[in-house]
């Protein structure tokens, strides 16, 4: 996702570095390399002109803190800037007083609105909500079908005209279905419309008059990030015809430069609400724009790293263990085994380590990491005894040939892991140290 992007400017940053003080020269060819790399990733121009202007006014400005060194102070303040363009501010979608919520889908054929559809009935369904689908493309062959089995997997009812019934009229479809959601003690209707491969007059028409039909609470624009920033101009389009309130970018998994997604909120005036990510169902985030930013800038998603990690650690297990480190205590290779076994709740191994600062310049070495490293590591400490976990310096030659042989791994294997354990342990009790506030009960070790 925008790794085009995102390594152009660690490049201009990394040039940065070292430097004492920038001069106004040094600004205007950072200023002009970052108009470079916002070009090259198709975003819109006067997005990127506004960006540039906003980035060299603060950097000759004196309102970055001067404890920064120049390179954090551009990075600081380009950041900044990407957040505004993303749209600041997360925004949630908004209910309606009186249910149900109409949320009506419009876009380009082909730009994930079907799916999407299937992936925000999912999320809802799981907050609690009972949505109903409804199929408002009777155009695309296959549409109605398309839908039926997306409801099906998500396990959401899809509202759609019985074949042979003779409806073939969308805005028809649209209005039975709100009234249908009344009687089903359905909250939420989420309504999948018709796309054409390009704006077209009829199409538009159609989505404006399925809009009267049910005067949606949203109308969610999905675009197909791949596009870039023509893409924008579609948006423009359906933000005139009939008015849009969020929108979705879609296939953000795939080789996108980031031009839709840096161009569309200027663009349209209209907040990114949701990011699809992938084929799967479950491939779907609310759009975080600060988390956004972050990522382009390579300093990891951060925050989505801790709201994992918080799931994935039980409050119990992370008091127990501040309480040990604090407590200035042996952190011994039981816990180790306990937080292998969190980290690995959080998901492949290349992806959690992907989301913290600085990784993002290792990509092709994470691709490497691969998963079962970790499961042989959990199977090396298995084979141990209690005693052993607890007190690894007992394990001798004799026992190192027995785990290795337990545990299905070279001798080699072992001998690794408690080195490196043993550099670990180092490491937390120092960690212990710097975590001590004043007056805790940290014994000296
Ligand atoms: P619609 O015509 O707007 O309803 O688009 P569809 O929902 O049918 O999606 C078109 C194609 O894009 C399908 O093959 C989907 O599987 C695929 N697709 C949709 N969303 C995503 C996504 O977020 N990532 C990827 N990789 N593919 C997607």
């Amino acid at each position: 996702m925008f790794d085009t992007l995102s390594d152009r400017l660690s490049g201009i940053f990394t040039k940065l570095r070292g430097k004492g003080r920038l001069t106004d020269a040094d600004v205007d060819a950072t200023a002009r390399e970052i108009r470079l790399a916002l070009l090259e990733a198709d975003v819109a121009l006067p997005v990127v002109k506004a960006f540039i202007h906003a980035v060299k006014t603060r950097a000759r400005g004196a309102e970055v803190s001067q404890a920064l060194n120049p390179a954090q102070q551009i990075i600081k303040i380009v950041h900044d800037e990407l957040v505004g363009v993303l749209g600041g501010e997360a925004r949630r979608l908004q209910f309606a007083k009186h249910p149900p919520t109409v949320i009506m889908l419009a876009g380009l054929q082909g730009a994930g609105k079907t799916t999407f559809a299937g992936k925000l009935a999912g999320l809802l369904k799981g907050q609690g909500h009972q949505p109903l689908l409804v199929a408002c493309d009777l155009q695309r062959p296959n549409a109605v079908n398309q839908l039926q089995v997306v409801g099906e997997r998500v396990g959401v009812e899809v509202y759609a005209p019985q074949p042979g019934s003779g409806v073939g009229d969308p805005v028809q479809v649209a209005r039975d279905s709100v009234a249908h959601a009344t009687r089903a003690a359905r909250d939420i209707v989420i309504v999948d419309t018709a796309g054409r491969l390009g704006i077209d007059g009829e199409m538009m028409a159609q989505a404006a008059a399925i809009r009267d039909a049910v005067e949606p609470d949203e109308t969610l624009f999905v675009i197909d990030a791949m596009v870039g920033q023509d893409a924008v101009a579609t948006a423009e389009a359906f933000r005139d015809g009939v008015g849009i309130t969020g929108v979705v970018l879609s296939k953000l998994d795939g080789d996108a430069r980031g031009g839709a997604a840096l161009s569309v909120r200027h663009v349209t005036g209209q907040p990114i609400m949701y990011a699809s990510t992938g084929e799967k169902l479950t491939d779907v985030d609310v759009f975080h724009p600060e988390r956004m930013a972050s990522r382009i800038l390579g300093m990891g998603d951060m925050l989505t790293l801790i709201e994992q990690a918080e799931q994935a650690f039980d409050a119990d297990q992370k008091e127990k263990m501040a309480a040990k480190l604090l407590g200035g205590e042996q952190f011994t290779l039981e816990d180790f085994l306990d937080q292998l076994t969190a980290v690995r709740r959080m998901g492949p191994i290349a992806n959690v380590l992907g989301m913290l600062p600085g990784m993002n310049q290792m990509k092709d070495q994470l691709a490497e990491l691969d998963d079962s490293h970790f499961d042989r590591i959990t199977a090396i400490i298995r084979s141990m005894t209690p005693a052993e976990r607890t007190t690894p310096k007992i394990i001798n030659g004799s026992r190192r040939v027995r785990i290795a042989n337990g545990s299905g791994v070279t001798v080699m294997e072992v001998n690794q892991l408690l080195n490196r354990f043993g550099q670990a342990q180092k490491m937390m009790k120092q960690m212990g140290g710097m975590m001590g506030l004043p007056g805790s009960r940290r014994k000296a070790t």
